[in-house]
């Protein structure tokens, strides 16, 4: 019941994600299947 805001399912993603999504972004979500080292959703909290 708790539609409170999670981290986005990319483990090298700091977003969160909308309630209803594992992902923050498309980006995310394409990039799901990858291990990848850094986020490229371009969100701020992921910009290095
Ligand atoms: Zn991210
Ligand atoms: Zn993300």
């Amino acid at each position: 019941m708790a539609d409170t805001p999670k981290k986005c399912a990319h483990p090298a993603c700091q977003c969160m994600a909308p309630a209803n999504e594992k992902y923050c972004s498309t980006t995310c979500k394409d990039a799901g299947d990858m291990v990848e080292i850094e986020c490229k959703c371009g969100h701020p909290a992921c910009a290095i």
